[in-house]
């Protein structure tokens, strides 16, 4: 399996629940390190450019204003097959239809405030930690 990154956010509502502990405890029981973390409130610029790839969509001005309503988490995580491996824990879009002990299906509230994002490619993954990490931002273990 290759060794991979990925990038996740506890979006406004798993922080406001007081989730961060708890996902993370997820991710390490998963084999994921968290390799870079911080905490931020998005500013309307920076939540369009993260979620551009919607901006045709009818619920993305929704979406810029829930990623926007509360401070979130982001962190890079690697590991083996990292990618697959959160967006399994992490579950489907909508809660309802999510795997029973994913992340979604134990939190979220709807499609919409689902807790948490996690990168769906390695193209991806790699774009969507520069959009919040430097290079120097990043420490993969050495231990
Ligand atoms: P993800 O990769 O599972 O996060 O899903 P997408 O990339 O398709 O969507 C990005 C985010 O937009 C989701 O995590 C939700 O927060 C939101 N979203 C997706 N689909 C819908 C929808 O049909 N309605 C609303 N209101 N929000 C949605």
């Amino acid at each position: 399996m290759p060794v991979e990154q990925t990038l996740s956010i506890i979006k406004p509502d798993g922080v406001q629940k007081n989730l961060i502990g708890e996902i993370y405890d997820r991710f390490e029981k998963a084999g994921l390190e968290v390799v870079a973390a911080r905490m931020m409130q998005l500013t309307k610029e920076q939540a369009e450019g993260f979620y551009a790839v919607h901006k045709e969509r009818p619920f993305f001005n929704d979406l810029v204003s829930y990623m926007t309503s509360g401070p979130v988490m982001v962190q890079a995580l690697a590991g083996d097959d990292a990618i697959a491996v959160y967006r399994k824990i992490m579950g489907a879009t909508n809660p309802a239809e999510a795997d029973t002990g994913t992340i979604r299906a134990d939190f979220a509230e709807s499609i919409e405030e689902n807790i948490v994002h996690g990168s769906d490619a390695a193209e991806t993954a790699a774009n969507e930690i520069a959009y919040f990490f430097t290079d120097e931002g990043v420490c993969p273990r050495t231990r």
